[in-house]
C-alpha cells in the first residue's frame, strides 16, 4: 500500500531588526517561506510551486505577505548586515 499526501512546511530564511508597522515596536522581523510538499510515507519528497514568503514580527506575531523580489532583497540585506557585523567583530 502506497501512502502519499501533502504537508506544509515553514522555513526560516533571514531576520532584520526594524520598526513593525503593526505594533510600532523595533523588533526582529523574520522572513519565512511556506511551501507545500508532496509526501510519500509521510516523508517530504518535493515541493509544489514557488511557495509563499511572509514577514513575521517577533513582538506581535503579525505576518505580512511579501512578493518574491521583496523577499530576495530582504534576504540580501540580512546577509549584508550579518557580514558587516562579523567584520566589525573580527576587526574590533
Ligand atoms: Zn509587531
Amino acid at each position: 500500500m502506497l501512502i502519499f499526501g501533502t504537508r506544509t512546511k515553514t522555513a526560516f530564511i533571514a531576520a532584520l531588526f526594524f520598526t513593525c508597522s503593526f505594533c510600532r515596536t523595533t523588533a526582529a522581523q523574520r522572513l519565512n517561506r511556506r511551501r507545500t510538499w508532496f509526501t510519500l510515507f509521510f516523508l517530504p519528497i518535493f515541493p509544489f510551486g514557488r511557495g509563499q514568503d511572509f514577514m513575521a514580527c517577533a513582538n506581535c506575531g503579525q505576518a505580512t505577505p511579501l512578493a518574491r523580489p521583496d523577499a530576495d532583497r530582504f534576504a540580501a540585506d540580512a546577509a549584508q548586515y550579518e557580514a558587516q557585523r562579523l567584520n566589525t567583530e573580527t576587526l574590533g
